[in-house]
């Protein structure tokens, strides 16, 4: 008998080569998150199990797995070798100490197994009864569940606590998007949102120093560090806005700033995205939030790309938002009050219904050409991984 992680994978329709491909990933995913540590990781018919790692790693190696988008769930469970008599043993040593209802859930994976699932669910739950005699039977709200997979590779899996993942679909699965990260709430969570459909993460930060602070400069660097942790390896372009800010408020009407800096976001997403093969923008806008975030805002601001805009919190309400940005660890960051380039020279009535006509308009009092490359022209690069 041995100890070992079992870990479930979600997205049980993957069929044929898909499948083989997100198992892959998926091993690979990891096996990368989980470098440091010594340990084995095989696969068996729908399930990874990890073993012969230092038990006193557990925690943390249990802790890593959560981060791994593509897993539903991981279990403290024993292996050992398939017989009745050993799985009888091995589900009346699980602690029913405390527990008042409990019932006993199999799966016969190995078909040659003399016992059905339901069989066994019996066996098992007669075996059970009869060394912890207060125990009552409630197959619909047990308090305790005893899970038992008979396995086609001749072993045997029991275990009581299954710790829920995050889901989704394993990174760099569906390719790479290019993420707009400010310093607040929402792009973070954005991000962890597309990564967590299988995107690789490239982002995006626009700064007007000196009208914004270095702190504000170092915020999203560590907000990139946090989403790292589950979105793997960040590249982030660090793109200065200062002149275009200055250029469009010495040039353009107030109330179409933030348009029209918007629209040039999406430019040098753009062309970003196009230079380093992501196939999509990613922005943390949310119907209505802002009056930069109106329907017609987005249409305005997206007539100037013609990659897919993916705003995954599009009809999220700010507690949604905030609840998730608690959940992966950004919230804290986030919070922290330091300025946005969005906020100097904030105009007080930004138009709320722009029209893509007026915006074209204004823009032709600026260089864009120019302002767009000299911004790409002067960019930092950072390289960031926290898996
Ligand atoms: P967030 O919480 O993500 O800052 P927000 O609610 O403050 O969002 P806005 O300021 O309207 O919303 O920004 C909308 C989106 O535009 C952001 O979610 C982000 O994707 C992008 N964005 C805004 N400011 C910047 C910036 N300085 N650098 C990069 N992207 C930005
Ligand atoms: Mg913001």
């Amino acid at each position: 008998m041995k100890k070992v992680l079992l870990i479930k994978f979600g997205e049980l329709f993957l069929k044929g080569r898909n499948r083989h491909d997100f198992i892959s990933r998926l091993k690979k995913n990891i096996a990368q998150k989980l470098r440091q540590f010594p340990c084995k990781l095989e696969e068996t018919q729908g399930r990874l199990i990890l073993s012969d790692y230092a038990e006193a790693d557990e925690g943390i190696i249990l802790a890593k797995l959560q981060q791994v988008f593509g897993l539903i769930g991981v279990a403290d469970a024993v292996e050992f070798d398939t017989s009745l008599q050993e799985i009888e043993k091995q589900v009346c040593d699980l602690d029913f100490g405390g527990v008042r209802t409990f019932r006993i859930e199999s799966k016969r994976a190995d078909k040659n197994f003399p016992l059905t699932s339901m069989d066994l669910d019996k066996h098992l739950g007669g075996a059970v009864l009869e060394k912890w005699p207060s125990l009552k039977v409630d197959l619909y709200e047990p308090q305790m569940t005893a899970f038992v997979e008979v396995r086609t590779n001749g072993k045997t899996y029991v275990y009581s606590k299954l710790h829920p993942c995050v889901g989704g679909l394993p990174l760099g699965s569906g390719g790479k998007g290019l993420l707009l990260l400010s310093g607040g709430i929402d792009s973070p969570v954005a991000g962890w949102m597309m990564a967590k459909r299988g995107l690789e993460i490239e982002a995006v930060h626009f700064h007007s120093y000196p009208y914004t602070s270095p702190q504000a400069k170092e915020k999203v660097i560590e907000l990139a560090k946090e989403i790292s942790s589950y979105c793997g390896k960040i590249r982030l372009h660090i793109v200065s806005f200062t002149e275009i800010q200055e250029q469009i408020h010495k040039n353009c009407d107030e109330e179409y700033m933030i348009t029209i800096m918007r629209r040039i976001m999406m430019r040098i997403a753009e062309r970003l995205a196009v230079a380093n093969n992501a196939g999509a923008i990613i922005t943390g806008e949310s119907l209505g939030q802002v009056a930069s975030q109106t329907m017609q805002s987005m249409n305005v601001t997206n007539s100037v790309v013609s990659l897919p805009v993916f705003r995954p919190l599009i009809a999220f309400d700010k507690e949604e938002i905030m609840g998730i940005a608690r959940k992966i660890g950004t919230y804290e960051t986030s919070i922290l009050p330091y300025e946005d380039c969005c906020t100097v020279f904030l105009p007080k009535n930004p138009v709320i219904k722009p029209t893509i006509k007026r915006a074209e308009f204004l823009e032709k009092s600026l260089d864009i050409e120019g302002l767009v490359q000299t911004a790409l022209n002067n960019e930092e690069i950072l390289d960031i991984d926290e898996f």
